[in-house]
């Protein structure tokens, strides 16, 4: 991806995958070389989710014990599991896989194989493209040209004023909803490809929905719901706030980024609180246990005290039970 390095923000935000993937049916006709796996750097990028060749979803679990995988592998073939060692190349199954998908996966694979034969793949040259398709399509209309490919409103005018750089997944957008591939874009003549202005734009293919703000009264009612929490005896977590409220911890977190912190300290506080009460009951009730069994002259063997503490859904195999047990065995 290096000739495009200089269309992208510079911290490659979104542009790799987090876990590797892979196209089982890819590895699985390569066969089981012993000279190592060739992985296709595509499998790496965030937005490659299908195999243009087999069209199959790329996967990120072994298909044997569904564990993900690590990017450094401790097994030093990345074509075999690293927990249970079976080779994750298969014969998978005809999948549906959506079509937008299967685009963006198409334009990545046409990015890798030919960005190096694009001769200038620079920000000037993305601007030039974009006030000649704003031009061309809605004349000249910036707001118009954006809400029509499927970006937000003001999406270009960074772009064009401000040195912004797209995010791979908006340029993306961008390409599709004008139907050209990303290398085209920066071919010699341009003008012949926008022209293919035909499909609707897939929103789809955008990092996510705008969110809309708010109302102010809703906010006073979040931080409302908030601070009764961090009032009560026991609060809840912000997720479990967050859910109960109908709205994403994020959200919470963004609008009361203060008040969030200081419950979430109170609530792991809470949670430590309760916590050590239930393991000072268990304690107790094995004081009661090895208390009974002293009376009686029984012997304090810790088989039998796991099998009194079983009677009372416990068992010694609890640190804190263990810990508690040795020290009155040395009584
Ligand atoms: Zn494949
Ligand atoms: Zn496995």
């Amino acid at each position: 991806m290096l000739p495009w390095k200089g269309l992208f923000p510079h911290n490659g935000q979104g542009l790799l995958a987090r876990r590797p993937r892979w196209c089982p049916i890819c590895l699985y006709e390569d066969g089981q070389g012993i000279q190592g796996t060739p992985i296709p750097l595509a499998w790496a990028l965030e937005l490659y989710q299908v195999c243009v060749t087999h069209g199959v979803r790329l996967e990120d679990r072994c298909h044997v014990c569904t564990a993900k995988q690590d990017f450094l592998p401790s097994y030093p073939d990345p074509g075999y599991c690293r927990y249970c060692q079976s080779w994750l190349g298969h014969a998978a199954g005809a999948q549906d896989v959506s079509a937008p998908h299967v685009w963006v996966a198409r334009s990545i694979a046409d990015m890798i194989a030919f960005g190096s034969q694009s001769a200038d793949l620079s920000l000037d040259v993305f601007q030039r493209f974009l006030v000649e398709q704003i031009a061309k399509h809605t004349g000249g209309n910036r707001t118009a040209f954006c809400r029509a490919v499927g970006l937000g409103d003001f999406a270009v005018s960074g772009w064009i004023n401000k040195q912004q750089r797209p995010s791979m997944v908006q340029f993306l957008a961008l390409c599709h909803g004008l139907q050209v591939l990303p290398t085209e874009m920066f071919a010699e003549c341009p003008a012949e490809s926008g022209s293919a202005y035909r499909h609707a734009p897939s929103a789809r293919l955008l990092d996510r929905e705008p969110c809309p703000r708010p109302p102010f009264a809703r906010r006073q009612a979040w931080k409302q719901s908030i601070e009764a929490e961090l009032a009560s005896g026991s609060p809840r977590c912000v997720s479990e706030l967050a859910k109960s409220l109908g709205v994403s911890r994020t959200c919470l977190r963004y609008w009361f980024p203060v008040l969030c912190k200081a419950l979430s300290g109170q609530s792991r506080k809470a949670a430590r609180e309760r916590s050590s009460l239930r393991q000072r009951k268990e304690v107790a009730v094995l004081d009661d246990i090895v208390a009974a069994t002293r009376l009686n002259g029984g012997v304090l063997s810790r088989r039998k005290v796991d099998q009194l503490l079983r009677e009372k859904g416990l068992t010694i195999s609890r640190p804190h039970l263990r810990k508690a047990l040795n020290g009155m065995q040395n009584r």
